[in-house]
């Protein structure tokens, strides 16, 4: 086999940049989507330099860059007195300093971007795994509408309830955090009173759950509120519940005024309960491997998530260039997956410690990283 026949389950973030990434690998790939079709749900989400350049090489950022807002700073600030506690320069400083600025964008809209890079013929709907199995011929994959397809590689790439993950490695449910999050979307002209309202900003409560984070969005018309507190008896995980704005004015009435002031803005919010897991030992077996939340789901309070899945996709496709044989495809999983796993854990870790740009601090190991370059693993040593 010169072509290796390619799944990928799941057409979130991951998924598609995975497609792409491995169709410039010279792979032979169809992704499968659980969905009718790619609908406007989610978060919106905060693309760091490090992601922005994945998203190049994939020839996603020119769209990206059109789509999104590009904050001027990511700010931190105290809950109560306003007092600024760190500040980097983002927009153009970003773009000299790391080779990309910050996009902030409707993960609609990065599905957009990466949607129109791959042959949507390639892409089956409401098709929801079910099952797999591998045999020495190939990977049989069963779908809940009684189809089987057969291949040489399989991805998943869907998302923190993994089929494919629990078929690898047992059935293991995500853990409530305890911690529950509101999204509001409110005009920008509404808000404009708000001190450096262009920027990222981050307001840092008095316990680590509780925060207040605002961006600009579509180019900066829109104005973006995110806020999370700790509240146990919440578990609904669903991106699309409604919750109620008096509800989230509440738990942030002693704010400083200016971050109340963006909440009072607020008609309607998103609340969802947010769940994570342990970082995982192992990704691949045979020749099926995991990427993005299917293997590494984490809090959103260093917004790293969709950017992992979009750097597991980039280097996924580096090491299955010119991988034909099946022993071949083993062991290129193994260095994708150790490659990966230890800057994947160290994010999933930090972002459940919640510390990361609090202080004034260096944030090159996570906003330099290049996943078109970083050095791949060497396996003969593990
Ligand atoms: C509130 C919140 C805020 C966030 N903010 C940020 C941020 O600022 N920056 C950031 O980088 N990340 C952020 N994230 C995280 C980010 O949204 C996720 O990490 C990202 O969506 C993961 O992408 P994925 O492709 O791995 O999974 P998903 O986006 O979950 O996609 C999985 C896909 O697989 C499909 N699927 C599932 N099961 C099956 C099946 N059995 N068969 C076929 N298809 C299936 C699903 O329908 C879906 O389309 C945030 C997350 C939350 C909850």
């Amino acid at each position: 086999m010169d072509t290796l026949r390619i799944a990928i389950v799941g057409g979130g973030v991951g998924g598609l940049a995975a497609a792409i990434a491995l169709s410039k690998s010279g792979h032979k790939v169809t992704v499968f989507e659980q969905a009718a079709t790619f609908s406007r749900v989610g978060a919106d989400i905060n693309l760091t330099p490090n992601v922005v350049k994945a998203l190049d090489g994939l020839g996603a950022g020119q769209t990206i860059r059109k789509l999104g807002a590009m904050p001027t700073y990511r700010i931190s600030r105290d809950w109560d007195t306003s007092l600024e506690t760190s500040r980097l320069g983002m927009s153009q400083v970003a773009e000299q300093h790391y080779g990309a600025p910050q996009v902030t964008i409707h993960r609609a809209d990065i599905i957009h971007a990466l949607a129109e890079l791959f042959p949507i013929e390639h892409i089956q709907f409401s098709k929801r795994l079910c099952h797999l199995e591998q045999h020495a011929s190939g990977i049989d994959l069963s779908f809940e509408d009684s189809t089987q397809q057969q291949f040489d590689v399989v991805i998943g790439a869907d998302g923190i309830h993994s089929r494919v993950r629990s078929a690898l490695f047992g059935e293991e449910s995500p853990r409530f955090t305890g911690i529950v999050s509101f999204r509001s979307v409110v005009p920008t002209e509404r808000v404009q009173h708000v001190p450096e309202i262009d920027a990222f900003t981050k307001w840092w409560g008095p316990v680590p759950q509780q925060q207040i984070v605002t961006f600009p969005l579509n180019q900066g018309k829109d104005t973006f509120i995110f806020a999370t507190t700790g509240q146990e008896s919440w578990t609904e995980e669903s991106w699309t519940s409604e919750g109620d704005v008096n509800e989230l004015r509440a738990f942030y009435k002693d704010f400083h005024a200016d971050a109340r002031a963006l909440l009072d803005a607020c008609d309607t919010t998103l609340k969802s309960a947010l769940y994570e897991r342990d970082p995982l030992q192992n990704w691949s077996v045979g020749c099926v491997t995991l990427l993005g939340d299917a293997c590494h789901p984490m809090l959103p309070f260093m917004a790293q998530g969709a950017g992992m899945a979009i750097e597991d996709a980039v280097v996924l496709g580096r090491c299955l260039v010119s991988v034909s044989s099946h022993t071949d495809i083993e062991r290129a999983l193994q260095v994708y997956e150790l490659t990966r796993q230890e800057r994947t854990a160290k994010i999933q870790l930090g972002s459940r410690g919640n510390q990361w740009m609090k202080q004034q601090g260096n944030a090159d190991w996570v906003y330099q990283y290049d996943a078109w370059q970083t050095e791949l693993a060497n396996t003969s040593n593990a």
